[in-house]
């Protein structure tokens, strides 16, 4: 997958996007990064990239014309969703990285300051995105986000490709508990089914733990969720369990 990132601070990407899982998938070739810094696209001789907003008010606004430019440059002939990273998009979640995962191509465009020319985002955006509710001092953090989350999912980048599968939300639930030697920890027990080496138990196991935490952290993605006979079942057990525990 190929991710072209229109920004105004391209050297805020070197950490992120050249270390550990991340830096080696692109050693791989699995995943591809160019970086455009979007004041090369301006014209005039002091590359000026923004202006003071029309009606004004506090902030700077960046300029229409740079930014199409920039954009068209990225662009090319070949088709590719531009994306605007922005607190007004669409939240960004495991699924929406699942969707982005499909694609060979992705241009990012980041916002700074206080806003990007609206005209840009009614003609040459194709989607926006935001990264939670909260305002950032520009996109750049979010198209990291986005980048990492949907390069995880790309085939190959995670040295055991089931990790991703498991990882919470992707099954519409929260990840179970995890555990590593030693198998007792400043009087701290491992649970005894872990150990028992006995596969059927252990996932069933897993699965409960992964209700319980998700039915007492984020109960609305049980809503969400479409719950298998079995689920069904444990999340009967669990609500016995927390009604003894009440009546204790
Ligand atoms: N005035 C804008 C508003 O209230 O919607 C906020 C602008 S913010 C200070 C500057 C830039 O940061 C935005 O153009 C956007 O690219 C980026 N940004 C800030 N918060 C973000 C978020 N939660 N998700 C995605 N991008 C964000």
């Amino acid at each position: 997958m190929h991710f072209d990132i229109l920004t105004l601070f391209p050297e805020m990407f070197a950490g992120p996007l050249g270390t550990s899982i991340i830096g080696k998938a692109r050693e791989k070739g699995l995943l591809s990064v160019d970086l455009r810094n979007i004041r090369d696209y301006a014209l005039d001789k002091h590359a000026i990239v923004d202006d003071t907003p029309y009606g004004g008010g506090a902030g700077m606004v960046l300029k229409a014309d740079v930014l199409v430019r920039a954009i068209e440059a990225v662009k090319g002939d070949e088709p590719a969703p531009v994306v605007y990273l922005t607190p007004q998009g669409r939240l960004f979640d495991q699924q929406l990285a699942a969707e982005l995962a499909q694609l060979p191509r992705l241009i990012l465009l980041c916002g700074h300051y206080e806003e990007i020319d609206e005209r840009v985002r009614q003609k040459w955006i194709d989607r926006e995105i935001s990264i939670g509710d909260y305002v950032l001092t520009g996109g750049e953090l979010p198209a990291m986000v986005v980048i990492d989350a949907v390069a995880r999912l790309l085939p190959g980048v995670l040295g055991d490709s089931t990790s991703a599968e498991q990882d919470s939300f992707q099954t519409g639930l929260l990840d179970h508990p995890h555990y590593t030697r030693p198998a007792e920890f400043r009087g701290m027990q491992v649970p005894e089914v872990l150990l028992s080496g006995n596969h059927e138990l252990i996932r069933r196991w897993r699965l409960k733990e992964s209700l319980r935490r998700t039915l007492l952290r984020r109960p609305d993605l049980l809503q969400r969720k479409e719950l298998s006979e079995e689920e069904r079942q444990i999340l009967a057990e669990l609500e016995q369990e927390f009604g003894k525990e009440e009546n204790k």
